[in-house]
Protein backbone atom coordinates (compact mmCIF):
# COMPACT_ATOMS: atom_id res chain seq x y z
CA UNK A 1 0.00 0.00 0.00
CA UNK A 2 3.05 2.22 0.89
CA UNK A 3 5.22 1.84 -1.74
CA UNK A 4 5.66 1.68 -5.74
CA UNK A 5 6.44 -1.76 -6.84
CA UNK A 6 7.93 -3.03 -9.72
CA UNK A 7 5.32 -5.02 -12.56
CA UNK A 8 7.25 -7.99 -11.55
CA UNK A 9 6.32 -7.73 -8.22
CA UNK A 10 2.99 -6.74 -8.31
CA UNK A 11 2.49 -9.71 -10.69
CA UNK A 12 4.05 -12.41 -7.73
CA UNK A 13 1.81 -9.88 -5.03
CA UNK A 14 -1.26 -10.39 -7.23
CA UNK A 15 -0.99 -14.36 -7.70
CA UNK A 16 0.09 -14.86 -3.58
CA UNK A 17 -2.77 -12.87 -2.41
CA UNK A 18 -5.30 -15.07 -4.99
CA UNK A 19 -3.58 -17.93 -2.62
CA UNK A 20 -4.37 -16.27 0.04
CA UNK A 21 -8.06 -16.06 -0.77
CA UNK A 22 -8.69 -19.16 -1.52
CA UNK A 23 -7.50 -20.31 1.54
CA UNK A 24 -9.38 -18.06 3.67
CA UNK A 25 -12.58 -18.97 1.60
CA UNK A 26 -12.14 -22.58 2.43
CA UNK A 27 -11.28 -21.80 6.64
CA UNK A 28 -15.08 -19.56 5.98
CA UNK A 29 -16.43 -22.08 4.25
CA UNK A 30 -16.13 -24.33 7.44
CA UNK A 31 -16.47 -22.12 9.88
CA UNK A 32 -19.64 -20.67 8.23
CA UNK A 33 -21.12 -24.45 9.03
CA UNK A 34 -20.88 -23.50 12.29
CA UNK A 35 -21.66 -19.80 12.43
CA UNK A 36 -24.54 -19.16 15.38
CA UNK A 37 -22.95 -21.86 17.04
CA UNK A 38 -25.26 -22.49 20.07
CA UNK A 39 -23.07 -23.37 23.33
CA UNK A 40 -25.93 -24.51 25.43
CA UNK A 41 -23.72 -26.64 28.08
CA UNK A 42 -24.64 -27.87 31.22
CA UNK A 43 -22.28 -26.44 34.19
CA UNK A 44 -20.96 -28.99 36.08
CA UNK A 45 -23.06 -30.11 39.07
CA UNK A 46 -26.59 -28.32 37.91
CA UNK A 47 -29.44 -30.36 37.05
CA UNK A 48 -30.94 -29.45 33.49
CA UNK A 49 -33.29 -27.03 34.28
CA UNK A 50 -30.33 -24.84 35.74
CA UNK A 51 -28.64 -24.89 32.68
CA UNK A 52 -27.61 -21.43 31.35
CA UNK A 53 -28.31 -20.49 27.89
CA UNK A 54 -24.97 -18.84 26.16
CA UNK A 55 -24.93 -17.94 22.34
CA UNK A 56 -21.56 -17.43 20.77
CA UNK A 57 -22.04 -16.86 16.62
CA UNK A 58 -18.78 -16.02 14.59
CA UNK A 59 -15.79 -17.86 13.10
CA UNK A 60 -13.57 -19.85 15.64
CA UNK A 61 -10.19 -18.61 13.76
CA UNK A 62 -7.28 -16.12 15.13
CA UNK A 63 -8.60 -12.36 13.92
CA UNK A 64 -11.99 -13.11 14.55
CA UNK A 65 -15.10 -10.69 15.95
CA UNK A 66 -17.20 -12.98 18.15
CA UNK A 67 -21.22 -11.82 18.94
CA UNK A 68 -22.64 -13.18 22.02
CA UNK A 69 -25.28 -13.36 24.43
CA UNK A 70 -25.64 -14.62 27.56
CA UNK A 71 -28.19 -13.92 30.25
CA UNK A 72 -28.88 -10.49 31.54
CA UNK A 73 -27.11 -9.08 34.32
CA UNK A 74 -24.51 -12.38 33.79
CA UNK A 75 -20.72 -11.35 34.54
CA UNK A 76 -18.92 -12.72 31.11
CA UNK A 77 -15.01 -13.35 31.02
CA UNK A 78 -12.66 -14.45 28.57
CA UNK A 79 -9.69 -15.82 29.86
CA UNK A 80 -10.40 -14.06 33.60
CA UNK A 81 -10.60 -11.27 32.17
CA UNK A 82 -14.23 -8.99 32.12
CA UNK A 83 -15.97 -8.47 28.45
CA UNK A 84 -18.31 -5.87 28.92
CA UNK A 85 -22.14 -6.66 28.65
CA UNK A 86 -24.81 -4.49 27.63
CA UNK A 87 -28.18 -4.51 28.90
CA UNK A 88 -29.73 -7.19 27.06
CA UNK A 89 -26.49 -9.21 28.31
CA UNK A 90 -24.78 -9.14 24.69
CA UNK A 91 -21.50 -9.15 24.55
CA UNK A 92 -18.85 -8.94 22.07
CA UNK A 93 -14.90 -10.45 21.61
CA UNK A 94 -12.29 -10.33 19.48
CA UNK A 95 -8.87 -11.83 18.99
CA UNK A 96 -6.08 -10.08 17.29
CA UNK A 97 -3.53 -12.07 14.13
CA UNK A 98 -1.55 -14.07 16.74
CA UNK A 99 -4.02 -14.56 19.55
CA UNK A 100 -3.04 -17.64 21.46
CA UNK A 101 -5.33 -20.66 20.45
CA UNK A 102 -6.37 -21.77 23.70
CA UNK A 103 -9.55 -19.18 25.07
CA UNK A 104 -11.38 -19.63 27.90
CA UNK A 105 -14.95 -18.22 28.20
CA UNK A 106 -17.13 -18.28 31.28
CA UNK A 107 -20.06 -16.97 32.37
CA UNK A 108 -21.58 -16.62 36.19
CA UNK A 109 -24.65 -15.65 37.13
CA UNK A 110 -25.95 -13.65 39.96
CA UNK A 111 -26.46 -16.92 42.67
CA UNK A 112 -22.63 -17.89 41.52
CA UNK A 113 -23.63 -20.39 39.00
CA UNK A 114 -21.01 -20.79 36.51
CA UNK A 115 -20.99 -21.79 32.93
CA UNK A 116 -17.55 -22.47 31.27
CA UNK A 117 -16.21 -23.48 27.78
CA UNK A 118 -12.89 -23.83 26.27
CA UNK A 119 -12.36 -22.55 22.55
CA UNK A 120 -9.61 -23.33 20.65
CA UNK A 121 -9.20 -21.12 17.60
CA UNK A 122 -8.34 -21.97 14.15
CA UNK A 123 -4.73 -20.81 13.15
CA UNK A 124 -4.47 -18.77 10.47
CA UNK A 125 -2.00 -18.89 7.90
CA UNK A 126 -1.12 -15.39 6.90
CA UNK A 127 1.03 -14.51 3.06
CA UNK A 128 4.77 -13.49 4.00
CA UNK A 129 6.20 -11.97 1.20
CA UNK A 130 9.74 -10.83 1.12
CA UNK A 131 10.78 -8.01 -0.90
CA UNK A 132 14.67 -7.06 -1.00
CA UNK A 133 17.09 -4.42 -2.62
CA UNK A 134 14.46 -1.94 -2.64
CA UNK A 135 16.06 1.29 -2.43
CA UNK A 136 15.71 2.56 1.59
CA UNK A 137 13.48 5.60 0.51
CA UNK A 138 10.83 3.48 0.09
CA UNK A 139 11.48 1.15 3.02
CA UNK A 140 11.04 3.95 5.46
CA UNK A 141 8.84 7.32 4.86
CA UNK A 142 10.80 10.52 4.41
CA UNK A 143 11.61 12.55 7.67
CA UNK A 144 9.51 15.46 6.23
CA UNK A 145 6.58 13.81 6.64
CA UNK A 146 7.04 11.89 10.40
CA UNK A 147 5.13 14.47 12.37
CA UNK A 148 2.40 14.25 10.03
CA UNK A 149 2.10 10.58 10.47
CA UNK A 150 2.44 10.12 14.14
CA UNK A 151 -0.61 13.14 14.38
CA UNK A 152 -2.32 11.36 12.15
CA UNK A 153 -2.18 8.04 14.27
CA UNK A 154 -3.15 9.83 17.28
CA UNK A 155 -6.14 11.74 15.56
CA UNK A 156 -7.15 8.08 14.49
CA UNK A 157 -6.63 6.48 18.13
CA UNK A 158 -8.81 9.07 19.47
CA UNK A 159 -11.65 8.29 16.52
CA UNK A 160 -11.96 5.17 18.07
CA UNK A 161 -11.58 5.27 21.68
CA UNK A 162 -15.17 5.54 22.35
CA UNK A 163 -17.23 2.94 23.93
CA UNK A 164 -20.90 3.80 23.21
CA UNK A 165 -24.23 1.50 23.98
CA UNK A 166 -25.02 1.50 20.34
CA UNK A 167 -25.80 -1.74 19.35
CA UNK A 168 -25.68 -1.84 15.80
CA UNK A 169 -23.02 -4.11 15.60
CA UNK A 170 -25.42 -7.04 16.77
CA UNK A 171 -27.00 -6.93 13.50
CA UNK A 172 -25.65 -8.86 10.15
CA UNK A 173 -22.90 -6.69 8.12
CA UNK A 174 -23.67 -5.67 4.30
CA UNK A 175 -21.02 -5.53 1.96
CA UNK A 176 -19.59 -1.67 2.07
CA UNK A 177 -19.08 -1.85 -1.50
CA UNK A 178 -19.46 -4.12 -5.21
CA UNK A 179 -15.70 -5.30 -6.40
CA UNK A 180 -13.45 -7.89 -6.13
CA UNK A 181 -11.32 -8.73 -3.14
CA UNK A 182 -7.74 -8.10 -4.03
CA UNK A 183 -6.20 -7.66 -0.41
CA UNK A 184 -7.00 -9.64 2.87
CA UNK A 185 -5.75 -9.19 6.31
CA UNK A 186 -2.87 -10.60 7.88
CA UNK A 187 -0.67 -10.22 5.15
CA UNK A 188 2.96 -9.03 5.72
CA UNK A 189 5.66 -7.53 3.81
CA UNK A 190 9.42 -7.92 5.01
CA UNK A 191 11.59 -5.36 3.10
CA UNK A 192 15.12 -5.24 3.11
CA UNK A 193 14.54 -7.98 5.77
CA UNK A 194 12.52 -5.17 8.03
CA UNK A 195 9.28 -6.99 8.82
CA UNK A 196 6.84 -4.15 7.88
CA UNK A 197 2.51 -3.63 9.68
CA UNK A 198 0.85 -6.23 8.46
CA UNK A 199 -1.97 -5.12 6.66
CA UNK A 200 -4.98 -5.52 8.68
CA UNK A 201 -7.62 -4.54 5.99
CA UNK A 202 -9.90 -6.22 3.23
CA UNK A 203 -9.44 -4.49 -0.03
CA UNK A 204 -12.58 -4.23 -2.10
CA UNK A 205 -10.93 -3.52 -5.58
CA UNK A 206 -13.21 -1.18 -7.94
CA UNK A 207 -13.36 1.45 -10.26
CA UNK A 208 -12.80 5.37 -8.76
CA UNK A 209 -16.33 6.84 -7.61
CA UNK A 210 -17.97 3.41 -6.94
CA UNK A 211 -20.45 4.51 -3.74
CA UNK A 212 -19.35 3.15 -0.85
CA UNK A 213 -22.00 2.11 1.85
CA UNK A 214 -22.66 1.49 5.82
CA UNK A 215 -22.55 -2.08 6.33
CA UNK A 216 -24.28 -1.30 9.36
CA UNK A 217 -26.00 1.49 11.34
CA UNK A 218 -22.94 4.18 12.79
CA UNK A 219 -21.75 7.02 14.02
CA UNK A 220 -19.09 9.13 12.05
CA UNK A 221 -15.90 9.67 14.14
CA UNK A 222 -13.44 10.75 11.43
CA UNK A 223 -13.68 11.74 8.09
CA UNK A 224 -10.14 13.05 7.15
CA UNK A 225 -7.26 12.89 4.57
CA UNK A 226 -4.53 11.14 5.89
CA UNK A 227 -0.78 10.66 4.85
CA UNK A 228 -0.74 6.83 4.09
CA UNK A 229 -4.68 6.12 4.18
CA UNK A 230 -5.93 8.93 2.19
CA UNK A 231 -9.30 10.29 2.81
CA UNK A 232 -10.38 8.10 6.10
CA UNK A 233 -13.80 7.14 7.18
CA UNK A 234 -14.26 5.93 10.45
CA UNK A 235 -17.83 4.49 11.88
CA UNK A 236 -18.90 3.72 15.97
CA UNK A 237 -20.90 0.80 15.51
CA UNK A 238 -21.15 0.13 19.55
CA UNK A 239 -19.14 -1.17 22.30
CA UNK A 240 -15.61 -0.31 21.03
CA UNK A 241 -16.75 -1.83 17.36
CA UNK A 242 -15.44 0.77 14.55
CA UNK A 243 -15.49 0.08 10.81
CA UNK A 244 -12.87 2.04 8.65
CA UNK A 245 -12.58 2.73 5.49
CA UNK A 246 -9.37 3.75 3.54
CA UNK A 247 -8.72 5.75 0.48
CA UNK A 248 -11.82 7.28 -0.58
CA UNK A 249 -11.91 9.42 -3.12
CA UNK A 250 -14.93 11.73 -1.52
CA UNK A 251 -16.64 10.97 1.79
CA UNK A 252 -19.96 12.31 1.90
CA UNK A 253 -20.70 12.52 5.65
CA UNK A 254 -19.34 14.16 8.54
CA UNK A 255 -18.06 13.82 11.80
CA UNK A 256 -21.25 13.08 14.42
CA UNK A 257 -23.44 12.19 11.68
CA UNK A 258 -25.31 9.02 12.68
CA UNK A 259 -25.50 7.19 9.36
CA UNK A 260 -27.96 3.72 8.39
CA UNK A 261 -26.80 0.38 7.34
CA UNK A 262 -26.92 0.59 3.30
CA UNK A 263 -26.95 4.61 3.27
CA UNK A 264 -23.68 6.09 0.92
CA UNK A 265 -20.97 7.45 2.74
CA UNK A 266 -18.80 8.39 0.20
CA UNK A 267 -16.95 6.78 -3.03
CA UNK A 268 -14.25 4.47 -3.83
CA UNK A 269 -10.93 5.97 -4.59
CA UNK A 270 -7.14 5.57 -4.26
CA UNK A 271 -6.33 8.28 -1.81
CA UNK A 272 -2.82 8.59 0.23
CA UNK A 273 -0.30 5.26 -0.20
CA UNK A 274 -2.37 3.43 -2.80
CA UNK A 275 -1.53 1.38 -5.72
CA UNK A 276 -5.25 1.60 -7.48
CA UNK A 277 -8.45 2.38 -6.57
CA UNK A 278 -9.46 0.32 -4.40
CA UNK A 279 -11.58 0.09 -0.10
CA UNK A 280 -9.77 -0.96 2.62
CA UNK A 281 -12.15 -1.81 5.49
CA UNK A 282 -11.11 -3.03 8.73
CA UNK A 283 -12.59 -3.80 11.98
CA UNK A 284 -11.37 -2.44 15.51
CA UNK A 285 -13.06 -3.60 18.74
CA UNK A 286 -11.05 -1.14 20.61
CA UNK A 287 -7.33 -1.12 19.44
CA UNK A 288 -7.49 -4.61 18.45
CA UNK A 289 -7.19 -5.03 14.74
CA UNK A 290 -9.83 -7.93 13.29
CA UNK A 291 -11.11 -9.31 10.40
CA UNK A 292 -13.40 -7.99 8.58
CA UNK A 293 -14.24 -11.33 6.74
CA UNK A 294 -14.48 -12.97 10.10
CA UNK A 295 -18.39 -11.56 10.19
CA UNK A 296 -19.08 -11.68 6.94
CA UNK A 297 -20.50 -14.69 4.26
CA UNK A 298 -20.15 -14.97 0.22
CA UNK A 299 -18.11 -11.97 -1.28
CA UNK A 300 -19.17 -8.62 -2.42
CA UNK A 301 -21.21 -9.06 -5.62
CA UNK A 302 -19.78 -7.07 -8.74
ZN1 LIG B 1 -5.37 -2.37 1.84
Amino acid sequence: MAFTLSKDTLRNQISSILNCVVVLSAVASISFVSAALELNEQATGLSSQEQIDVVLNGKFTQGALLRGQAPVGAKVTLNGEPVQTNKDGKFVVGFEREAQLQQTLAVELDNGKKWQRDITLEKREYNIQRIDGLEQKMVTPPAEVTARIKQDNINVANARSGNTDLDALFTRFEWPAKGAITGVYGSQRILNGVPKWPHYGLDIANETGTPVYAPVDGVVTMADDLYYSGNTLILDHGMRVFSTFLHMDTITVEVGDTVKQGEQIGTIGSTGRSTGPHLDWRINLGNIRLDPHTIMSGSPEQ
